[in-house]
C-alpha cells in the first residue's frame, strides 16, 4: 500500500496573514474503505515591509547644491528653468546608498517579506530604469522583482511602509486597518537602527 499526499489552498484571510490548506491524504492500491481523510493546516506567512528608495535607501539630493559634480550643472539649468533636478535624465544614476541601509534591508529579510516602494518622476522616464539597475547593483541580496514603481503607495496591502515623506499616498498607507506608515527621518525614527529595533530588536543582531 502506498499513501497519496495532496495540498490545494483554498484561500487566504485578508490581514490575518494566516493561509489556510486543505490536506487530503489518499490511500489506495488494495485499500477498498473510506481511506479518504482531510484535515485543515494553518501555516503563518510573513507580514510585508515595504520600503520607500529616495531618502529611505538612497542618498537623494534634495538640495541641488549635494548633486553629484558629474549632473550638477545640469541640475542647476533644470531649476533655474523651473523644473525639479529629480527630471534630469542620469540623475538617479549617479547617487550612493545611505549608509547602513543595505545591511538594515538584510537585517529585515530575516523577518518579513521586503518590497521596495518608490515613486519615480513622471517626466523622467529614464529614472524608471535607473532604479532597476541601481537595485541590482546595491541590493544584490534583495529577490529579484522585489521594486514597484508606484504613484499610490496607499493601494499596497502590507503590514508596514518605511517612508521619509508622506507624498505619494504613503501617509494615507497608515490609515488602513492593519497597517503602519514609519515615517522614516521623524524623531521617533531618525535613522535604521531606530526602525530595525522598532520591528523586532533587528538592531541588535
Ligand atoms: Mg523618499
Amino acid at each position: 500500500m502506498c499513501e497519496v499526499a495532496l495540498f490545494r489552498t483554498i484561500g487566504i484571510e485578508g490581514g490575518s496573514g494566516i493561509l489556510f490548506h486543505q490536506f487530503y491524504q489518499q490511500e489506495y492500491e488494495g485499500n477498498t474503505s473510506a481511506g479518504f481523510m482531510a484535515e485543515n493546516v494553518e501555516s503563518k506567512i510573513r507580514d510585508i515591509v515595504y520600503v520607500d528608495m529616495d531618502g529611505v535607501v538612497v542618498n537623494f539630493p534634495y538640495d541641488v547644491e549635494d548633486v553629484d559634480e558629474s549632473i550638477r550643472r545640469q541640475c542647476v539649468v533644470a531649476n533655474k528653468a523651473g523644473r525639479h533636478h529629480s527630471d534630469v535624465e542620469g540623475l538617479f544614476a549617479t547617487l550612493l546608498p545611505i549608509e547602513g541601509a543595505a545591511e538594515a534591508i538584510d537585517r529585515l529579510m530575516e523577518r518579513y517579506e521586503v518590497y521596495l516602494l518608490s515613486t519615480s518622476p513622471w517626466a523622467n522616464t529614464n529614472a524608471w530604469s535607473d532604479k532597476r539597475r541601481w537595485v541590482a547593483e546595491y541590493l544584490p541580496n534583495l529577490p529579484t522583482k522585489r521594486l514597484i514603481l508606484s504613484h499610490r503607495k496607499d493601494l499596497n496591502r502590507g503590514a508596514f511602509l518605511i517612508d521619509d515623506r508622506p507624498n505619494n499616498g504613503a501617509a494615507q498607507f497608515g490609515d488602513y486597518a492593519g497597517q503602519e506608515w514609519i515615517h522614516f527621518g521623524s524623531a521617533n525614527f531618525p535613522d535604521w537602527p531606530s526602525v530595525l529595533t522598532y520591528l523586532g530588536n533587528l538592531a541588535q543582531k
